[in-house]
């Protein structure tokens, strides 16, 4: 507890970041662990866009054809939901204009983590784009996330996901379900489905 509360908490993993934070120029902190691998550059989350886009396109048959403007930002603003407890990117639609906002400084697998959750949103506005409830919108994006850590070699963290006692875990969690209801491909069929125009 002493340490939660007197150190400040990584901007990538939320843990604290103990007696020996490495401070970003921006004044955010990381632990040392998710400092080894920070994505802190356009050139770091454009390797990392270019490898999550290349899983989800062969092996999980997303593609998404919007152009998307890609964002490295120090700060992602308030919370849009109260039960967020934080967030690590953002997907922002204007009208046929997409944009997502990943925060500086994440860990490699949480920055992956984060663009495939944010790239199953921009799915979604276009193969399901009537998609209501935030358990359901949020959990496919976990579920993406999720099977692309895993998919990549991160498996360690999907138990994180599972754990989380807000709408992201809640979501997760129900779309676990599905997948065991409907297997893999089902999962695609019923979230077309239900976020199909009326
Ligand atoms: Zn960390
Ligand atoms: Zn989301």
């Amino acid at each position: 507890m002493t340490c939660v509360e007197q150190t400040d908490s990584c901007i990538s993993c939320l843990r604290p970041t103990g007696d020996r934070p490495v401070r970003m120029n921006n004044g955010n902190s990381l632990c040392r662990e998710c400092a080894a691998t920070a994505v802190s550059t356009k050139t770091g989350l454009r390797n990392v866009i270019n490898q999550v886009s290349r899983y989800l396109e062969r092996d999980m048959l997303m593609n998404i054809n919007t152009k998307i403007n890609f964002e490295l930002v120090d700060d992602l603003g308030k919370p849009i939901r109260s039960d967020h407890y934080r967030e690590s990117g953002r997907f922002i639609r204007r009208g046929n204009d997409f944009t997502i906002q990943i925060l500086r400084g994440l860990s490699q697998p949480i920055c992956i983590e984060t663009v495939a959750h944010e790239l199953a949103h921009a799915w979604q506005a276009e193969n399901a784009p009537y998609l209501s409830g935030d358990e359901l919108i949020e959990g496919f994006a976990q579920w993406v996330a999720g099977r692309v850590l895993t998919g990549m070699g991160y498996s360690d963290l999907v138990v994180r996901l599972h754990y989380r006692d807000d709408v992201y875990g809640r979501g997760y969690n129900r779309l676990m379900n599905m997948e065991q209801r409907l297997g893999f491909a089902g999962v695609f069929r019923e979230i077309k489905r239900l976020g199909k125009a009326p």
